[in-house]
């Protein structure tokens, strides 16, 4: 089967680098599902898991939003911020739910309810991501 190599980077550090035969995205257009000879593309990504399949398994990894770059054998993702299924912390995730939840419920000033969203988006889809649902 053949492969591609997928990355995904943020300022921080390298999360993941691997062979993978298909990655699974979503892109703010929608989901798109990349197998190698992909023609090129960048686009925006949406708060969500990537899925990068390995013959029979899924891996899955947290990406909180950024860019995906599909090279010609290569998908490079850059977001703010990503973690492995492994790297999650289940408890500060449910934590920082009910924190934005709280947040979103007092109806503060637009900026911190746009705020307290993407707090709550992120913590989705960490508690997703590790199968926390
Ligand atoms: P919190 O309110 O719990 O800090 P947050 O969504 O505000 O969550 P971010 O600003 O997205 O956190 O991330 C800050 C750093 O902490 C990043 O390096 C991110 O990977 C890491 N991080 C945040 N939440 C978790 C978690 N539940 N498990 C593992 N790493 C996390």
């Amino acid at each position: 089967m053949s492969t591609l190599r997928l990355e995904i980077v943020t300022p921080e550090r390298k999360v993941y680098e691997k062979d993978v035969n298909m990655v699974v995205v979503k892109g703010v257009a929608g989901e798109l599902g990349i197998l190698p000879h992909h023609i090129p593309l960048v686009t925006p990504l949406k708060v969500a898991p990537v899925k990068a399949k390995i013959g029979n398994t899924n891996e899955f990894i947290a990406v909180h939003g950024g860019f995906i770059e599909v090279r010609k054998d290569k998908v490079v993702i850059l977001a703010e911020a990503a973690e492995l299924e492994s790297d999650i912390d289940v408890s500060r995730a449910r934590m920082a739910k009910e924190r934005a939840e709280r947040r979103l419920a007092q109806k503060q000033a637009d900026i911190n309810a746009h705020r307290a969203e993407m707090a709550l988006q992120r913590a989705i889809s960490r508690l997703e991501t590790a199968g926390d649902k």
